[in-house]
């Protein structure tokens, strides 16, 4: 296969060692535990890693942590810059401050008062501008293009994708005989490098992408050959939402030479996956953390074997998500697909 030949990737298992080493400290070695409820749907052990108890709320840390980390002398002094209100910006925002590395998120007005606190609470600066995060956007971009600030985007970069490796490692550690990984897939940072690193140590373990069908970037660009934009849609995968970039350099060609496959989800089963996350494993997920477990409640994979999925992260609104554990996903999404509506408050920033 093409990911085995030396050098075919810019990043390669070595580097993925060597982010576990810079963020050892930095972040958590996150828990794997057995599901027996998923386990007996599958014929198998199914594995749970438990991702989304990660310091920050997502495995998003483990690339900002390795990113912020390697950074020299000159560019920690001018500090880091992005716009993403999600995940990475969360991570930036807390992986920044523990390396003494002023960071400026970039946010719109429209973004919700809790969204701008989580960011405040993990030790960001947040800097209000304009009436979308596409202006957001477009200021952080002249932050680093005036005041040269650094922007660490939030999946095509090689230190990202090495840090988020270091989750594959840890799983090809926690269960040697894998034989099925399902791993959620957006913008490829999380695949690429947890495959890459599974794949190193394991080769014929057969690894999975799960998106949502709503707005799938990674998938029809998979389909056409080349990276295409995609119609953004609500969904309740909202960290799963986003483009892969058309000028992608690194992600998109490792996602198609290391996924064996990609499955897509409907709204309903990603509501499933929230609802049994919290009735059976007793674990809160956002929509995009619980997608892997919606893949086996809905016998997707025909034997699957022994198998590991990641539970990749708990920022969920709880309102909306007492609802869902409420079991009002159906009304929910009887009334808002195709509608153009969003679930939650905000953009869908990855
Ligand atoms: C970012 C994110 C993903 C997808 O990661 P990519 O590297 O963009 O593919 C999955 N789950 C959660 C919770 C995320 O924050």
């Amino acid at each position: 296969m093409a990911w085995q030949s030396a050098g075919a990737f810019e990043i390669s298992l070595a580097d993925i060692d060597a982010a576990r080493a810079r963020i050892a400290g930095r972040v958590r070695r996150t828990p794997m535990e057995v599901s027996d409820d998923l386990s007996a749907i599958a014929g198998a052990p199914v594995h749970l890693k438990l991702e989304h108890h990660q310091i920050t709320g997502s495995f998003k840390l483990r690339g900002a942590a390795n990113a912020i980390e390697k950074l020299g002398e000159e560019a920690r002094r001018r500090g880091i810059v992005g716009a993403s209100t999600g995940n990475h910006g969360r991570a930036l925002a807390h992986a920044g401050a523990r390396a003494g590395v002023r960071t400026v998120i970039c946010m719109s007005r429209l973004v919700p008062s809790n969204k701008v606190e989580a960011i405040y609470a993990e030790g960001g600066e947040v800097w209000i501008v304009g009436d979308s995060q596409n202006e957001a956007q477009n200021e952080a971009e002249r932050l680093a293009a005036d005041d040269g600030m650094i922007m660490l985007p939030p999946f095509d970069h090689p230190d990202i994708i090495a840090g988020q490796g270091t989750l594959g490692l840890e799983i090809i550690e926690e269960v040697p005989d894998l034989e099925t990984l399902l791993i959620q897939l957006s913008g490829g940072g999380l695949a690429a490098g947890v495959a890459l690193a599974v794949k190193s140590r394991k080769p014929n373990v057969r690894v999975v992408g799960v998106s949502m069908r709503r707005g799938a970037a990674m998938h029809a660009s998979l389909a056409a050959g080349r990276p295409v934009e995609v119609k953004e849609l609500p969904t309740l995968a909202d960290s799963l939402g986003g483009g892969i970039g058309l000028r992608n350099r690194f992600t998109f060609a490792m996602v198609r030479a290391l996924l064996d496959d990609v499955m897509l989800l409907d709204e309903p089963q990603i509501a499933e996956g929230i609802h049994h996350a919290y009735w059976k494993e007793r674990q809160i997920v956002e929509g995009a953390g619980g997608v892997g477990i919606a893949v086996v409640l809905g016998g997707m994979v025909v034997n699957p074997g022994v198998t590991c999925l990641v539970l990749t992260g708990s920022n969920i609104d709880m309102g909306l998500h007492h609802r869902i554990a409420g079991g009002e996903a159906a009304d929910l999404i009887g009334n808002r697909a195709g509608g153009g509506v969003s679930y939650d408050d905000d953009t869908h920033t990855p």
